[in-house]
């Protein structure tokens, strides 16, 4: 017998290997084998069976299975081949994605060494070690002190080798060393387990049976969960999976952003105890593995995560769940396979026959026309539960604040300043968001003008105050020179300009030193256990203000914070992308959802300098349906998604000349080809220089009045580019293709 293999490559080729007779039973389509391809041992997955083989040359066996119990399941393994047609991209790839090459069924806990103190000992060996290794001594009371058997590598504070400091005692009759395979732990980042009495009100009602009889059904049944902030959307996730689980099957919670993962899971945690597992960066690689074996076997049934979780080994799946469904982490941009697991996931529910409920309080324009065109089951929670009401929203005009009062570039209007007092005062709690980090986005001469960039990226440098250090947040590209003078005309004159998280903080040190106050951005957030203290601390009432980027906006539910701050509601308005807009729409609808979450009323103020911009204009108002309205019909009169299908494809390469050429080349080989379809470009992307990489695109929109369900333009695309690395001769440069793509930067 033979077998196709498919490989992590950027070709699309497979490649004829021979099942020796001992693997003849296992190796089945899907499979993950090892095998020697070229010099090297890797994994490829089995894509075919067959009996006889077509090739001339040499066939090398499969050397050996990479995972001891079957993981790939039928619908799995459809999934795979649609992202890889989908998505244009290898099976190998899409392979690799699915099943990580570090994950394997075969995995075991490492074993640690273990010390306990023996139960009887001669008093006279005890003594000469007092006298003559007091650091021995030192260890052995440690160890005779403690309940249970130690870890060795716990004790590295009282001896640098405590292993050999270890054997010593055991010579001496002292203690017993043996070897233990420790589990690692997987219930960390997870709030205390959040118990609840929960009394579902009408609309939850509808809303839960709707979940429960598309679960009865065992039929594909895309949901749109429309339920406005608070009005607790998360109640319903849990009562769709007790469900699920009473049926035997599993489920999937997608979570757009890490600060989520610990509220959620403690209420999890709470009604279904140990069935759940986490999946998310802030995983060891032991814990990583552990989970993914034990998901593979059964033991969890439910998992919570980011993007990745959607490809869960579960069995049986009956519920996906993707929270915030609007959320861009969502999208995998690089590297390939370029996808996006909310529209993975509504893949996966058809093949599995599972309920997927699609949730936000602002659902991506797509999904709110989708359901406008019926595509979806509409559930609509209108209404905050309990009974909390709305939040009075105010709306700054920073510059004509500034003008009255005659104080410029001022970052706290004088009504965000006396309601934080009046919360200080009251011990309500406050959300300020400034989505942006660090302390000062750009760094300036203050007499010629020039901008501090990365010598990698064409971008401005991000002062950080931490170490003074200069950061690109493209390529993460550090200096920890400060610039004394300009680069370019040696004036001393350096302006820190721009504001980011670091700076509010500082100057809310400034304003209110007695306030405690918690900073939630990516740098905070580096470290999973500072993260999850600072939640608690905020949580529990200890600390008074919590900052942050849009990692605080979305999702968390503190019922003492009773004011939001959107300090500044223009960033990233006027980015030259189709959907800027709708995302800053989103963002601040999302923060002011913070507050007013239980009896006590809420307030948001939102700072702005274009208080009638129709994007915050109606997000202050809280109009969804307004906002909506007019963003489609932008959308339909420049023909972009959802009116049209778009892809993109990005030209990369350190020679600037060389990359243009080549896309003039694609270019004009594409023209003309396709009637009905427009095509942008080539022409340079807006961040045109990305870690020493120059980037051009060709944008294509085909509308959807003329191909209704995209297989025009995939058609096209795979025609022309199946075969692109002999046909455009691209060298070191590279060609990807972005179906769906979320944005055009
Ligand atoms: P959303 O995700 O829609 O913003 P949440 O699910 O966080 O809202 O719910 C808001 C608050 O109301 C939470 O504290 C939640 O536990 C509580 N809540 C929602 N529904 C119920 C219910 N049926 N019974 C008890 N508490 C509820
Ligand atoms: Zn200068
Ligand atoms: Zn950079």
């Amino acid at each position: 017998m033979f077998a196709e293999i498919a490989f992590p490559i950027s070709g699309f080729q497979t490649f004829t290997y021979k099942i020796p007779k001992g693997l003849a039973q296992e190796v089945q389509i899907g499979s993950r084998v090892n095998v020697q391809f070229g010099p090297r041992k890797i994994h490829g997955i089995v894509t075919g069976l067959k009996s006889t083989s077509s090739f001339k040359g040499k066939i090398k066996d499969i050397t050996g299975l990479v995972d001891d119990l079957p993981i790939m399941t039928p619908e799995l393994w459809k999934l795979i081949q649609w992202m890889s047609q989908y998505y244009v991209t290898p099976l190998g790839q899409v392979g690799k994605a699915v099943l990580p090459k570090n994950l394997s069924t075969r995995y075991n806990p490492p074993k640690s060494w273990m010390v306990q103190t023996n139960p009887i000992v001669d008093d006279e060996d005890l003594e000469a070690v007092k006298k003559r290794a007091p650091k021995q001594y030192e260890l052995y009371q440690k160890i005779w002190k403690a309940e249970n058997p130690l870890k060795v590598s716990s004790l590295k504070d009282l001896a640098s080798n405590p292993l050999t400091t270890c054997r010593g005692l055991e010579n001496r009759g002292l203690v017993t060393l043996f070897e233990e395979t420790c589990l690692p732990d997987v219930t960390g980042f997870t709030f205390d387990p959040i118990h609840k009495k929960v009394d579902f009100n009408s609309h939850q009602q509808i809303a839960v049976d709707a979940v429960i009889s598309a679960l009865e059904s065992k039929k594909y049944s895309p949901f749109l969960l429309h339920g406005v902030t608070g009005s607790g959307k998360t109640e319903i996730y849990v009562e769709a999976v007790r469900h699920c689980l009473d049926q035997n099957r599993t489920a999937i919670i997608l979570l757009p952003e890490i600060s989520l993962t610990p509220q959620i899971a403690g209420r999890f945690r709470a009604v279904f105890g140990d069935t759940i597992a986490l999946w998310h960066s802030k995983l060891t690689q032991a814990q990583r593995s552990w989970t993914w074996k034990e998901i593979c076997k059964g033991t969890f049934k439910v998992v919570i995560g980011a993007r990745s979780a959607v490809f869960s080994p579960l069995k049986n799946l009956g519920l996906i769940v993707i929270d915030e469904e609007q959320e861009s982490s969502f999208r995998q941009d690089s590297p390939a396979p370029r996808y996006h697991a909310r529209d993975v996931a509504l893949m996966r529910a058809t093949y599995e026959g599972s309920a997927v409920v699609l949730s936000s309080a602002t659902p991506s324009l797509e999904s709110y026309y989708n359901h406008l065109h019926k595509k979806m089951t509409y559930i609509h929670l209108p209404e905050r539960f309990g009974g909390a009401k709305y939040p009075q929203v105010h709306l700054v005009d920073m510059l004509g604040d500034q003008e009255e009062s005659g104080k410029f570039g001022q970052i706290f209007s004088g009504l965000l300043q006396d309601k934080i007092e009046d919360r200080l005062n009251k011990k309500e709690q406050i959300i300020l968001l400034q989505n942006r980090r660090g302390y000062s986005p750009v760094v300036r001469c203050g007499d010629c003008g020039e901008i501090v960039m990365c010598p990698q990226c064409k971008v401005a440098l991000t002062f950080h105050r931490k170490g003074s250090q200069l950061i690109c947040h493209c390529c993460g590209h550090v200096e920890t020179k400060q610039r004394e003078s300009c680069g370019s005309c040696k004036s001393p004159n350096m302006k820190y300009s721009g504001t980011g998280t670091q700076r509010v903080e500082s100057l809310i040190e400034e304003m209110f030193p007695h306030a405690r106050l918690g900073r939630l951005d990516m740098d905070t957030a580096k470290s999973g256990t500072g993260l999850i203290q600072l939640l608690k601390d905020f949580s529990e009432g200890k600390l008074d203000i919590l900052l942050g980027t849009q990692m605080i906006a979305k999702g968390l539910d503190f019922p003492n914070a009773t004011l939001v701050g959107i300090i500044n509601a223009d960033l990233g308005l006027h980015l030259p992308d189709f959907r800027a807009g709708e995302r800053i729409f989103q963002l601040i609808y999302q923060a002011s959802g913070r507050t007013g979450r239980s009896n006590k009323p809420g307030e948001v103020v939102i700072q702005t300098y274009v208080p009638d911009n129709p994007v915050i204009k109606n997000a202050a108002k809280l109009d969804m349906k307004k906002y909506y309205n007019i963003a489609l019909s932008e959308r339909n009169e420049l023909k972009y998604p959802p009116f049209s299908w778009l892809a993109k494809i990005e030209i990369t390469g350190e020679n600037q000349m060389a990359v243009n050429s080549l896309s003039e080349k694609i270019a004009k080989a594409l023209n003309g080809k396709y009637k009905g379809l427009d095509i942008l470009g080539p022409a340079p992307c807006y961040l045109e220089k990305l870690r020493n990489q120059y980037r051009f695109q060709i944008v294509f929109k085909s509308l959807k009045s003329n191909d209704p369900n995209g297989k025009k333009l995939h058609r096209f695309i795979e025609y022309n580019f199946m075969d692109f690395q002999k046909k455009f001769r691209p060298g070191q440069n590279r060609i990807n293709i972005h179906f769906d793509p979320l944005s055009l930067i």
